[in-house]
C-alpha cells in the first residue's frame, strides 16, 4: 500500500518534470550590451534589443522610422518621437528615441519592459492549435498571403447622413445596400466579410478602422457617394491613403472627414493633443500603399468597364477613416448624388445590384491576381 503510494507521487512528479522540461523560463531573455546615459535617461542600442528578442527590422531612413517585428507583432518607433505604435496603439515612452553614433538607441525602461513583454511572450507561448480564428484561417488560406478576410464598410449612418442629393436621396442610406449587397457577392466566392454597420447607426471612424484591426482583417473597403457644389460632375473613383494628393482629393476628403464633428473623439474619449496625432499618421500612413493602391486600380477599371460610367480613376487621399487601419486599405466613391442623371441610377435597386456585382467582382479581380503573386510586396 505504502509502495503504490510512493509509486504514484513518483508518478505525478514525473509528470509534473516532464511538463516543465524544455518550457523556458520568462525573464530568461534579458539585454545585454551597452547601456547609455543621454540627458539622464538610459538608453541601449538596438543591437542589442534585436540579439535579445530575435526581433527582426525595418528602417526608413527618409522618415527615420524603425519598425520592430517577430511572429506577427509589431513595434514601430521614430527617432525624436516619444510615441510608440504598439500593435497599432499608442503609447509614451519616458523619453524620445535618439541616434547614437549612427545607430539607433531606445530607452532602456521601454525595451526592457514593453519590448520584452511583447516579443519574449510571443516566443515563448505558442498560440494554441485550437483558438477558432486560427483554425478558420487555416482552412481558407493554403498559402500565408491569401486574401480572406474584407471589412467592408459602409460610410456614415444613424445622425450622420453623408452627402444629400437629388428628390432626398441620402448616401448613408444607398451606401448601406451597396455594401449588403457586394457582401452577398463576396461570400458567394468564399471570402469572409464583415460589415462595419449592417443597420442605419452611427458608427465612429475610429470604431469602423478598430473592427478592421481587431479581426486582423486582410482589406479594408470603405463605400461612400459623393457630392460636388458643381453639378455636373459624376463618375466614379477609388481613393488610397497618401500625402501626395492634389486639391480636388482634399475636398472629397474634408466632405468624407467632416463625421468627425460627430464624434467625441478620434481616440476613444481622450483626445489626444494634435501632436500625437501628426506622430501617428506619420508612423502608420505609408505602409501597405501598394496593396492599396492596386485595389483601387482593379476596382475603378472594372466598374467602369462594366457600367456606362465615367471612371474618374484611383486618387490619393487623406480619409481619417483609412487612417486607422492597419491592412491595406481604400475609400470608394460610387457615384455624385449631387449629379442629377446619378442620383437617378444610385436610387434605383436594380442599378446599385449591377454596381455591388462590379465592385465584387473587382475585388476578386485584385484577389486573384494577389494570391496567385503571393502577395506584391513579398
Ligand atoms: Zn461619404
Amino acid at each position: 500500500m505504502k509502495k503504490d503510494f510512493i509509486k504514484i507521487v513518483f508518478l505525478i512528479s514525473l509528470l509534473f518534470f516532464a511538463g516543465c522540461a524544455g518550457a523556458p523560463v520568462r525573464g530568461a531573455v534579458s539585454l545585454k550590451g551597452p547601456i547609455y546615459d543621454i540627458d539622464n535617461v538610459q538608453y541601449v542600442p538596438l543591437s542589442s534589443v534585436r540579439e535579445a528578442y530575435e526581433v527582426g527590422y525595418d528602417w526608413d531612413s527618409i522618415a527615420k522610422k524603425l519598425t520592430l517585428h517577430r511572429a506577427g507583432k509589431k513595434v514601430v518607433v521614430a527617432v525624436g518621437s516619444n510615441v510608440a505604435l504598439i500593435e497599432g496603439i499608442p503609447k509614451t515612452l519616458d523619453a524620445p528615441v535618439k541616434m547614437r553614433h549612427s545607430e539607433v538607441v531606445l530607452p532602456r525602461r521601454f525595451a526592457a519592459d514593453t519590448l520584452a513583454g511583447l516579443f519574449i511572450e510571443t516566443r515563448l507561448v505558442r498560440r494554441p492549435a485550437t483558438t477558432e480564428p486560427v483554425v478558420r484561417r487555416a482552412v481558407l488560406e493554403p498559402s500565408a498571403y491569401v486574401i480572406s478576410r474584407i471589412v467592408l464598410d459602409a460610410g456614415h449612418g444613424g445622425k450622420d447622413a453623408g452627402a444629400l442629393g437629388y428628390g432626398g436621396l441620402r448616401e448613408k442610406t444607398i451606401v448601406l445596400d451597396i455594401a449588403k449587397r457586394v457582401k452577398y457577392h463576396l461570400e458567394k466566392a468564399h471570402i469572409d466579410v464583415r460589415l462595419t454597420r449592417d443597420s442605419d447607426r452611427f458608427v465612429s471612424l475610429w470604431k469602423r478602422a478598430a473592427i478592421a484591426n481587431q479581426i486582423d482583417a486582410d482589406f479594408f473597403i470603405s463605400i461612400h457617394a459623393n457630392a460636388a457644389r458643381s453639378r455636373s460632375a459624376h463618375g466614379f473613383e477609388v481613393f488610397y491613403l497618401s500625402e501626395a494628393i492634389d486639391d480636388s482629393a482634399r475636398a472629397v476628403a474634408a466632405a468624407e472627414n467632416a463625421a468627425l464633428k460627430h464624434e467625441k473623439s478620434s481616440f476613444g474619449n481622450a483626445k489626444p493633443s494634435n501632436d500625437l496625432e501628426a506622430t501617428l499618421w506619420d508612423l502608420e500612413h505609408t505602409e501597405n500603399r501598394e496593396e492599396s493602391v492596386e485595389m483601387a486600380r482593379i476596382i475603378t477599371n472594372t466598374v467602369s468597364r462594366r457600367l456606362n460610367m465615367r471612371n474618374r480613376g484611383a486618387k490619393a487621399a487623406r480619409f481619417y477613416v483609412l487612417k486607422g487601419c492597419r491592412m491595406p486599405s481604400v475609400l470608394i466613391e460610387a457615384g455624385f448624388v449631387s449629379n442629377k442623371w446619378e442620383a437617378k441610377r444610385l436610387s434605383n435597386a436594380q442599378y446599385r445590384e449591377k454596381l455591388a456585382q462590379a465592385i465584387a467582382s473587382g475585388i476578386i479581380n485584385y484577389k486573384r491576381e494577389y494570391d496567385e503573386s503571393e502577395g506584391f510586396t513579398k
